[in-house]
């Protein structure tokens, strides 16, 4: 038999599974009380809140006898990475949107008719013809690309790109997935020289309803202070467009808004057209600098002590926004102070079992998620360990203890090894294991795990699923639709506490089965991301 250290036999499950579910959850959610508190001001990137946070995070990381695995401060070793932004935030009454069409100029209601996006830096005055590229995606794997006939035509250069948020069918679900990061699409775009972009969500599959994606318009933004690090460089303007108000914008073109979903839903081709009007964008942008922070710790293992599974979660959160029903505060709660506390529980679960393990695990809760993952980015990029020895990256954020833990579903459950690592576990405790239900919403590249996978590293990211139809899905579905990134997402509302439990319980067994493996996880021979290998 090849040496395989077996978790159960070095950590007695008696002590991995809860006596009392509540009992376990009970610490779990004593993090989340900390972490949501309207004390901590919805952790935004950079704030004081945030501060306080990653201060009491690196105070548990302590408590469990963890290494500082972050910066070393004055030659002493932190569990703190200290990362710098630039923070950028709209101010919209000096800033303006008009459409000139054959007859006259239309002005604009920002936050009614559309969004002027500061996750790029925009530009402060933009002019240009729009043209309408489908998806707006090139995809060599399928040999698709929205741009090669408007090109050929002389359509793109110069002109601003419009398009339905999505991917064509038959783009699996992480080629979609990648191929609609920001970085990726405007590789795409700024290679036919188009200077800017203009989103439309489909009504379909849209997570958070217009009004309340306007309502959170004027947050601040932020970008890596290292250019390195900035992928929409040279991008003049990014706007999302209100679905509703979308034939506004097609007007004159013969093609309306409907049809161009009704294409898109039945998996047919969409159109491309060029648009007869011009935007005219004048953008002013108030810009400064801020320090956040990343917390690092190392349980070390035993054996191949030099190779680390990450588990890794976001702190950050969105901060204050105006008051709705007298409350302002994004607490966060399970956006996510949940996945920290779960990677707390288990930090506190080794030291207390003395589990031993073959690898060390390093434990990051990063900063600056919401910002557009910019926390991973920077610690995946400026590793405090070797990137290369980093054999996995298993991510918790925002796993949804909403009702009982039945079905685990994993992102990336096809892509490498760690696939059938979930199998296991799930298999051991009676979980059903499944992949993305919804590809269309690009979950993969969507949290922390994607700044691992861009640096070669087999990562996942695990949630508590539901089936097609059932009352569960209904039940996620509420929750997206009212309290995700809104207010309510706080320490009052419904939580299962024994299904988070059991998440945790089956966290930890998947930590601790790839962490004892003799086998490094590998991308699948056929995995689309087995390209960032390094
Ligand atoms: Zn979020």
């Amino acid at each position: 038999m090849k040496a395989k250290f077996i978790a159960a036999a070095l950590v007695p499950l008696a002590l991995l599974a809860a006596d009392t579910a509540s009992d376990n959850a009970g610490r779990w959610w004593s993090y989340i009380e900390y972490l949501a508190s309207d004390a901590l001001e919805g952790r935004n990137t950079g704030s004081e809140g945030h501060r306080k946070a990653a201060e009491y995070v690196a105070g548990q990381f302590q408590a469990a006898g963890l290494t500082p695995a972050g910066e070393r401060v004055d030659g002493k070793p932190s569990f703190i990475q200290p990362v710098a932004f630039l923070t950028k935030q709209l101010d919209e009454g000096q800033s303006s949107l008009a459409l000139r069409t054959s007859i006259g100029i239309e002005p604009l209601k920002l936050g009614e008719d559309a969004i002027i996006g500061t996750r790029v830096d925009p530009a402060s005055t933009v002019d240009a013809e729009l043209v309408f590229v489908g998806y707006g995606l090139r995809i060599p794997e399928l040999k698709y690309d929205d741009f090669a006939g408007l090109q050929s035509t002389g359509d793109t250069r110069g002109r601003i790109a419009v398009y339905l948020a999505g991917a064509p069918p038959d783009a699996a679900g992480s080629l979609a997935s990648h191929y609609q990061t920001a970085a990726q699409r405007w590789a795409a775009m700024k290679n036919v020289g188009i200077i800017g972009g203009i989103s439309i969500a489909n009504p379909n599959h849209m997570d958070i309803p217009w009004e309340r994606s306007s309502a959170n318009r004027l947050q601040m933004t932020m970008q890596l202070v290292d250019p390195k690090m900035i992928e929409t460089q040279g991008e003049q303007i990014a706007i999302s467009w209100n679905p509703a108000h979308a034939d506004e914008l097609l007007a004159d073109t013969g093609h309306t808004f409907k049809e161009i979903v009704d294409a898109a839903e039945a998996g047919k081709p969409l159109p491309h057209f060029v648009i007869r009007s011009r935007l005219q964008a004048h953008t002013v942008v108030k810009r400064s600098q801020v320090t956040s922070q990343n917390i690092a710790a190392i349980y070390p293992g035993s054996g191949k002590a030099n190779e680390y599974v990450v588990m890794s979660a976001h702190v950050d959160h969105l901060g204050v926004g105006p008051a709705v029903n007298g409350d302002s505060i994004f607490n966060g709660a399970m956006d996510n102070a949940s996945g920290v506390a779960s990677m707390l529980e288990i930090a506190n679960r080794l030291h207390e079992t003395h589990a031993k393990t073959l690898r060390s695990i390093l434990f990051v809760a990063v900063t600056g998620e919401e910002k557009g993952l910019l926390g991973s980015k920077y610690f995946a990029m400026n590793p405090t360990v070797p990137v290369k020895n980093m054999v996995a990256d298993i991510n918790a954020d925002m796993f949804l203890p909403l009702y009982p833990f039945k079905i685990l579903t994993v992102y990336g459950l096809d892509e490498s090894t760690l696939g059938a690592d979930a199998k296991a576990v799930g298999a051991e405790m009676g979980v059903k294991v499944q992949p993305d239900p919804e590809p269309l919403r690009n979950v993969f590249t969507r949290s922390d795990q994607y700044s691992f996978i861009l640096e070669g590293v087999p990562s996942v990211m695990v949630d508590i699923g539901n089936e097609k139809g059932s009352k569960e899905e209904q039940i996620e579905k509420d929750w997206l639709a009212t309290r995700y990134h809104g207010r309510t997402d706080d320490l009052n509302q419904p939580i299962d506490k024994a299904a988070a439990a059991k998440f945790n319980d089956l966290l930890m067994r998947l930590v601790l089965r790839v962490a004892n493996e003799s086998k490094r996880p590998e991308w699948r021979k056929d995995s689309f991301f087995k390209r960032f290998t390094k």
